[in-house]
C-alpha cells in the first residue's frame, strides 16, 4: 500500500525583548550561570509575575503578519510538570484562548503549486532553565538564566507533506519573523526551534495515522534529515505489518537517527488550570491598529513593486531574500539612484562584500547615499565597470566619497574624443605590422588595438568609443609615419 507523510510543526521562537516575560531580568545569552535571575523567575514563594508589554506586542505582530485573528483578551494558564530546570513546578503558557488563532503561510508544494500551510494557533509562554549534566563529575547543574524568557509557540495544522516542504515553511517563517523584529532568530542559541509531528497514512485516506513527535530541532538541515529518517522508519514498520507507536522522539544528529524518549503511556498530564496571578493579556483595538501600521510590506507586494521599478525578477527575488537588502535598496532609490543600477551594484558588488565581512547592509560604512552617488557615476559613464568595482571595494572598507576617490585616483573614464583619438593614432603607429594585417582584411586584429589603447589610457578609455576611433584611424591610408596625434607617437609606453 502506498503511504503518504503527514507533518505538523510546533515552532518556538524567542521574542526579541531585553527583559524576561514576567520580571525585569535580562534575556541576554551567555551570561555566567544564575546571574540573570530574581525571585519571580526562580519561583520563590509569594513572588508575583508582571507581564512584559513588549512581548505581548511582538506576539500580536507575529499573528498579524501571519494572517491570524488576534484576540483582544487571552489567558495564561499553568502547565504543571516537574523537572529540575522548572523552578515554579509549572510553565506559564496559554491554553484557551491563546493570543492568536488561525492564519497561515504560503509555500510552494512539492509539485510546484502554491500551498497554504494553515496555523492552528500562536500562544505565549515562558522558557525553562537549563540542566547541565557533568558526566565527568557525575553531577547535574542547573542554570536558571533562561527561565522566564518569553517565547511564542506557533502550531501548524498537519498540512505539510515532505521534508522539503517543512524546511521551506520554516525558512520562510524564520525570515518573516526576523524581518519583523519579532525574534532575533539565532538558531545556534536556540532562539528558533521546532518540534516535528509526523505520521504516515494510506495515500488519499482522510484519517490520520499515529504520529511520532521529534523534539527540539534547531537546524533546518536536521529538520530535513529527521523527517526523511522518520518517514522511512515508519514506512518500514508498516510494511513489516507492525504498528507505529505514539511516542516522543529525539533526533541524534551524529547518527542521523531518531530515538524514543517516551511513549504515550508515560505522557505528561499537565493539569492545566488558569494562572491566578496574572490578569488576561489585552491587545486593544488601538494597539492592534498601530501594530498593523508598523508591519512591513508583505513579500508579494514588495515583489510587485520591485518589478514595477524595472528590476528583473531574479534581481527582485535576491533582494527580497537577503536580510536588510530591501531596506538598503529603498534607501538608495530615495537617495536618487536609478532602481536597476542600484540593484545590479548591490547584487554584484555590495551584498557579496557584506556577506564576506558578516555585516548587515544598513550597518555598512558604504551607506545608501554613497551607493546612490556611485550609481550616478556609473550611469553617466564617468566610471567603467572595472573602475566601479575597484572603487566600491575602497568605499566598502573606508566609506569613502566616490567623487573624491574618482578624482584622487584618476579613475574617471576617458570619453573625450580628442584625447582618445591621440591614443588611437599612437596605438596604430606603434604596431605597423598589425595595422597592415588589419588592412589586409584581418578584422579580428581590432581587439589587439583596443587592448593597446586601453593600456595607453591606464584602463580608463571608454571601450566602445575607443573601438570606433581605432576603426577610423585604421581606415586612413597610411603615409609611412605616425599620424599627427596629440602624443606624436613619441613618449615611452606606460
Ligand atoms: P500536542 O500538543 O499534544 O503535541 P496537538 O494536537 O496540539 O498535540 O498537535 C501538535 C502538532 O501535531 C500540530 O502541528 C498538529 O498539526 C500535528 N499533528 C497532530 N496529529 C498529527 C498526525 N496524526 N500526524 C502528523 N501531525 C499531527
Ligand atoms: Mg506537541
Ligand atoms: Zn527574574
Amino acid at each position: 500500500m502506498e503511504m503518504e507523510p503527514v507533518i505538523g510543526l510546533e515552532i518556538h521562537a524567542q521574542l526579541n525583548t531585553r527583559t524576561k516575560l514576567f520580571c525585569a531580568c535580562p534575556t541576554e545569552f551567555g551570561a555566567p550561570p544564575n546571574t540573570n535571575i530574581c525571585e519571580v523567575c526562580t519561583g520563590q514563594p509569594g513572588a508575583l509575575p508582571r507581564m512584559n508589554g513588549r512581548a505581548l506586542e511582538l506576539a500580536a505582530k507575529a499573528g498579524l503578519a501571519l494572517g491570524s485573528r488576534v484576540n483582544e483578551r487571552s489567558l495564561f494558564s499553568r502547565k504543571n510538570y516537574f523537572y529540575p530546570d522548572l523552578p515554579n513546578g509549572f510553565q506559564t503558557s496559554q491554553l484557551d484562548p491563546p493570543i492568536c488563532e488561525g492564519g497561515g503561510l504560503e509555500i510552494a508544494a512539492d509539485d510546484g503549486s502554491p500551498k497554504l500551510v494553515r496555523l492552528n494557533r500562536i500562544h505565549m509562554e515562558d522558557d525553562a532553565g537549563k540542566c547541565i549534566h557533568d558526566e565527568a563529575r557525575g553531577i547535574s547543574l542547573i542554570d536558571l538564566n533562561r527561565a522566564g524568557t518569553p517565547l511564542i509557540e506557533i502550531v501548524t495544522e498537519p498540512d505539510i507533506s515532505s521534508a522539503r516542504e517543512a524546511v521551506e515553511f520554516l525558512k520562510k517563517l524564520h525570515g518573516l519573523l526576523v524581518r519583523l523584529g519579532v525574534t532575533r532568530g539565532r538558531l545556534e542559541e536556540g532562539e528558533f526551534r521546532c518540534d516535528v509531528n509526523i505520521s504516515l497514512k494510506p495515500r488519499g485516506a482522510s484519517e490520520l495515522g499515529v504520529r511520532g513527535e521529534i523534539k527540539n530541532l534547531n537546524s533546518f538541515r536536521f529538520v530535513g534529515q529527521a523527517i526523511d529518517y522518520e518517514i522511512s522508519r515508519q514506512g518500514a514498520v508498516y510494511s513489516s505489518g507492525g504498528k507505529v507507536l505514539q511516542e516522543t522522539l529525539h533526533f541524534d544528529s551524529v547518527r542521523g537517527e531518531t530515538r524514543s524518549l517516551r511513549s504515550k503511556e508515560e505522557a505528561h498530564d499537565y493539569r492545566y488550570f488558569p494562572q491566578p496571578d496574572l490578569p488576561p493579556a489585552e491587545v486593544s483595538p488601538d494597539l492592534l491598529a498601530r501594530l498593523r501600521q508598523e508591519l512591513p510590506e508583505n513579500p508579494e507586494d514588495a515583489l510587485a513593486r520591485l518589478l514595477g521599478s524595472g528590476l528583473k525578477e531574479e534581481q527582485a527575488r535576491l533582494i527580497l531574500e537577503r536580510r536588510g537588502a530591501l531596506d538598503y535598496f529603498d534607501a538608495c532609490v530615495v537617495a536618487g539612484a536609478a532602481a536597476p543600477r542600484a540593484a545590479s551594484l548591490m547584487l554584484e558588488l555590495f551584498l557579496p562584500f557584506c556577506q564576506k565581512e558578516g555585516v548587515s547592509p544598513l550597518e555598512s560604512a558604504f551607506g545608501p547615499d554613497l551607493m546612490a552617488r556611485l550609481a550616478g557615476l556609473a550611469d553617466s559613464g564617468t566610471l567603467g565597470r572595472r573602475k566601479v568595482q575597484e572603487l566600491s571595494e575602497r568605499m566598502f572598507r573606508e566609506g569613502a566619497d566616490p567623487e573624491k576617490l574618482t578624482r584622487d585616483l584618476g579613475l574617471s573614464q576617458i570619453s573625450d574624443e580628442g584625447e582618445l583619438m591621440g591614443m588611437a593614432r599612437r596605438a596604430v603607429a606603434e604596431s605597423p605590422a598589425e595595422a597592415a594585417k588589419y588592412r589586409a582584411g584581418q578584422d579580428k586584429i581590432l581587439s589587439f588595438f583596443v587592448g593597446r589603447l586601453m593600456k595607453l589610457s591606464g584602463g580608463r578609455a571608454e571601450p566602445r568609443k575607443a573601438g570606433e576611433l581605432l576603426r577610423a584611424v585604421l581606415a586612413e591610408i597610411p603615409d609611412g609615419g605616425p599620424g599627427g596625434g596629440a602624443d606624436g607617437g613619441e613618449g615611452a609606453r606606460p
